[in-house]
């Protein structure tokens, strides 16, 4: 120990840190909360992942706007807040606009919260912001949790730079050429999904973006939370016959250094565009390189347009 570090331990700390997060959370609780509409960041599974701004912001507001209010009355009831809840969801955000719109107009202090996790992050309120904004309402963001920054966090993946890529599409034409989009994006990938297309989804990320490292978090902050931490040919292997259980994030690594330049890939497919189609020379040197085929057809692609003219 230190001449500077305190005796004792830090259990003994414990009250006087309890008595201090009490005093700070009466202290926010008894200021006036200006009229405007908040966005509330909530727990996405751990109850206590709360901020104390969020807590004082919900206990006063005039009125909480949730997707579910069966689902959020859980937690708002863990903190004894009752101001009245209602429904603003993907199904009733149309009409429900306008109402969320008069009770900012009459002055009051509006809270959106979602489900689980930060709102508008794949989930409802942008709309709601930008009419807000646009009818010159205070808007204000009150952090906390998300799911795709607590997953990037663990994830072991560069951090520097990261794209949030939200929810891949179902189909599988719109979600390949989404992928062959993302394919060059220099950056930490970031997707939500279902866990009962996570191995699916898997399998499509190997294919288009090339084995790259990756990570599987799922149910994060909650009992069950782990991490697969794999290339993503290995983590679709791992889940092909046996779904993750819960809520799940992907997180895909940036291209790697040392990859396959687009001279090379041209190299490569000059001789056998000579035989075979354009389709069928991107999935042989995509093999042969081991690089994504989305990439490949887009190198040959620009091949073809370079003879042509
Ligand atoms: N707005 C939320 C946020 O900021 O975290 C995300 C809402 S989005 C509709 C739901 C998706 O978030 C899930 O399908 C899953 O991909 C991810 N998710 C939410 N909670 C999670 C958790 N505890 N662990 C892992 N993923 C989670």
């Amino acid at each position: 120990m230190t001449a500077d570090e305190p005796s004792g331990t830090a259990q003994d700390d414990v009250p006087q840190t309890a008595r201090r997060v009490a005093f700070e959370i009466e202290r926010q609780l008894g200021l006036p909360l200006a009229p405007g509409l908040y966005l509330v960041a909530t727990p996405i599974g751990h109850l206590a992942d709360i901020t104390l701004r969020a807590i004082a912001v919900l206990a006063r507001a005039d009125v909480i706007y949730c997707e579910d209010t069966r689902h959020s009355r859980t937690l708002l009831s863990h903190y004894t807040i009752r101001a009245p809840l209602r429904p603003y969801h993907e199904h009733n955000a149309e009409e429900q606009r306008p109402r969320v719109l008069r009770d900012l107009a009459d002055g009051r202090a509006v809270a959106l919260i979602s489900d689980a996790g930060t709102p508008l992050i794949s989930d409802p309120g942008f709309k709601l912001v930008r009419e807000a904004t646009a009818a010159g309402h205070d808007v204000t963001a009150v952090p906390g949790p998300s799911a795709a920054l607590a997953a990037l966090t663990v994830a072991g993946l560069p951090t520097d730079a990261f794209f949030f890529a939200g929810f891949l599409p179902a189909k599988e034409g719109a979600r390949k050429s989404r992928l062959a989009e993302l394919a060059a994006v220099p950056a930490t990938l970031v997707f939500f999904e279902a866990p009962t297309r996570a191995a699916e989804t898997l399998a499509d990320l190997a294919s288009e973006l090339g084995n790259r490292e990756a990570a599987l978090a799922r149910e994060l902050t909650k009992l069950h939370e782990d991490v697969h931490r794999a290339r993503l040919a290995d983590l679709a292997r791992a889940f092909a016959d046996t779904p993750p259980k819960g809520e799940v994030v992907i997180v895909v690594g940036p291209p790697e250094a040392g990859e396959v330049s687009d001279t090379a890939i041209e190299e490569s497919l000059i001789p056998i565009l000579e035989t075979v189609s354009l389709r069928d020379a991107s999935r042989i040197v995509a093999d042969t390189l081991k690089v994504p085929k989305a990439r490949v057809y887009d190198v040959a692609l620009g091949l073809k347009r370079r003879e042509r003219s």
